[in-house]
């Protein structure tokens, strides 16, 4: 059983919020959101320890494709960056707060940048395109997250300011053209830069939350120097190009660790 430590954790920690959720605020669908989310994540590691090679798109494609259209898209809410805005200016603790605080601010704490790894709908497009390792080295564009962090924030406090009717609607249109705008841009830039994930690298506004909580994760790959040879291969692989061979927090791009554990299987030593 210890092998799936990592399963059972991911569902007791979705589970304790889902049943918190429901009886704090009287609401089942807390009980049925999280748990659908808990179920889809413990299962892809599940596979994963099962060494089955498509276990994270598995859960990526669940609890993507369910946030994308059943809650996005049929439920209306916007759980993008602009929907967090929202509710947190109204003061309302639901939809997208809950889903920040729990997969983007207060979740990294334990599961690092998982979300990345294993549920963003974003990601779940652009891992489709062919650059799954950069082929180019990283350049030095990271402050435009910091930017579009501050545009996003903008946005929604002008609608606020500016007193403008019906703000849940402009959420609404603002999840769909956000999305659009997010693949356009995500996939032009995977092509020009020949790497998939150059959007979460230089232009993701999420990372503003997600890098500070993810370097103190609970949950890291860690390296055994006894087995490693330094062969290279973990960094040659990595998507987010990570210094995985380095143990300590503050390791090279550390804070961009997506658990999506290419390092791992391709490690030919097994010391990942
Ligand atoms: S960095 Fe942003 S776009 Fe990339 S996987 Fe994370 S949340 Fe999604
Ligand atoms: S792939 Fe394995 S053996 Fe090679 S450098 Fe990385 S950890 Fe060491
Ligand atoms: S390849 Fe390894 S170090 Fe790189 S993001 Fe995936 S799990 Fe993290």
């Amino acid at each position: 059983m210890k092998k799936y430590a990592v399963p059972i954790l991911m569902l007791a920690v979705f589970e304790a919020v889902a049943v918190t959720l429901w009886l704090t605020k009287d609401n089942i669908f807390y009980l049925f959101n999280f748990s659908y989310i808990g179920c889809s994540i413990a299962l892809g590691t599940f596979l994963f320890i099962r060494n089955n090679r498509h276990a994270r798109r598995v859960v990526q494609l669940l609890v993507g494709l369910y946030m994308l259209i059943y809650l996005g898209l049929i439920c209306g809410e916007n759980m993008q960056i602009e929907g967090f805005w929202y509710y947190l200016f109204t003061g309302v603790f639901e939809a997208a707060t809950i889903h920040y605080a729990v997969a983007k601010i207060f979740g990294p704490l334990i599961f690092g940048r998982g979300w990345c790894g294993y549920a963003c709908w974003t990601a779940m497009v652009l891992d489709f395109l062919p650059f799954k390792a950069p082929q180019r080295p990283r350049r030095k564009l990271g402050w435009i997250r910091y930017v579009a962090f501050a545009l996003s924030l903008a946005f929604v406090a002008a609608l606020f300011l500016a007193r403008v009717g019906n703000i849940e609607r402009i959420m609404f249109w603002a999840f769909i053209v956000g999305n659009v705008l997010y693949y356009a841009v995500g996939i032009a830039l995977a092509c020009a830069f020949r790497d998939n994930r150059a959007f979460c690298k230089y232009i993701c506004p999420v990372t503003v939350f997600l890098k500070p909580m993810s370097y103190f994760a609970l949950v890291r790959v860690k390296c055994d120097a006894e087995k490693c040879v330094s062969c290279g291969k973990c960094r040659r692989v990595c998507p987010m190009d990570v210094d995985v061979t380095d143990n300590s927090r503050n390791r090279k791009n550390g804070t961009e660790c997506i658990l999506c554990m290419e390092c791992v299987r391709n490690c030919p030593r097994g010391a990942l």
